[in-house]
């Protein structure tokens, strides 16, 4: 999917200060995603003061909600796009060839290296519920091939009072074969009704939990659809207790070394690297972010930049 903001703003990331275990709400925003009959998604990264939890920099759930999802061919820089479908079908065609449906339980991972472009098209008026999220490439792996992969089959993992399936990265020694290029984790769990239980966590890596459907509480805090509960660093085990059952998205990895500019559709380590993108495209495009087949030349322009010159901003120190 595509940031359709039509007034994106620039969004600076210094590389954080380690946390230490918090518990804080990041109370997601409404964003409209152009057109007239324009879908709503709840974005809660990038977040003022959370901007990234390891890499990943970017969280959008839309739907549950019956609508035609048309985002037309538009760039991606510097970041892994993850397709996360929980209801529903996409299609997805990319400037590497790809031309592919994806529906729940199956993964979408394009990585953009330093450019690649892409389309996202539902059937008309279908019921539509995911997870869009994006993943930051790390200084030296932001030159890697533009590419494409498609999971259909993602290891499962289970303990007491919970089963769920790994997407990305690891959790307690089970891997997700989806190539990824920092320490993370991402993985959708379902909690039992009446559960008292703990998820296994790396100590080094900060996490966050989204609740996809009912309630639980989350090392002690209540949390129900809506906001994201980010948790910080240090700990070893997540507490989880439910009396209704929930499902989840947990999200994790290794504190983001790297200071992040991203605008729009394209994450940069700099003002200057979001102005020459956004100009490529606006040119021409083909060159840095290919073609895109079967749109007739449709795009999606750019929108204009702000007129101020961002450069990255530290992260707010948890209260
Ligand atoms: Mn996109």
């Amino acid at each position: 999917m595509s940031n359709l903001d039509v007034r994106p703003t620039e969004t600076a990331c210094h590389a954080p200060e380690h946390s230490g275990p918090v518990a804080e709400f990041l109370q997601p925003r409404e964003v409209p995603l152009g057109g007239i009959r324009s879908m709503q998604v709840k974005r809660t990264l990038p977040h003022r003061g959370v901007p990234t939890v390891g890499a990943w920099c970017f969280l959008d759930q839309f739907g549950p909600q019956r609508t035609t999802m048309t985002v037309l061919p538009h760039p991606h820089t510097g970041l892994q796009t993850v397709t996360w479908p929980l209801q529903g079908e996409i299609r997805h065609r990319d400037s590497v060839g790809s031309d592919v449906m994806v529906r729940p339980g199956q993964l979408n991972l394009m990585t953009s290296g330093p450019g690649i472009s892409h389309s996202e098209v539902s059937p008309p008026e279908s019921m539509l519920d995911g997870l869009q999220l994006w993943v930051a490439l790390p200084t030296g792996s932001d030159s890697v091939a533009p590419a494409f992969e498609q999971h259909v089959d993602l290891p499962g993992y289970e303990t007491r009072g919970l089963r769920g399936t790994v997407v990305l990265g690891e959790l307690a020694g089970t891997r997700s074969p989806a190539t990824t290029y920092s320490p993370l984790v991402g993985a959708q769990l379902d909690v039992d009704a009446g559960a008292m239980t703990t998820i296994p966590l790396r100590r080094d890596f900060e996490h966050a939990v989204l609740v996809l459907g009912g309630t639980l509480t989350v090392a002690g805090a209540p949390l129900e659809p809506g906001p994201l509960l980010y948790l910080g660093t240090g700990r070893d085990e997540l507490p989880v207790t439910s009396t209704t059952g929930a499902t989840i998205f947990l999200l994790g990895g290794e504190p983001f070394p790297d200071d992040l500019v991203m605008w729009w559709n394209f994450v940069g380590r700099s003002h200057d690297d979001i102005v020459t993108a956004r100009e490529e495209w606006e040119r021409d495009g083909q060159h840095r972010f290919g073609v895109v087949a079967g749109h007739g030349g449709e795009r999606i322009p750019a929108p204009p930049m702000p007129p101020l010159r961002l450069t990255p901003r530290r992260r707010r120190r948890p209260t």
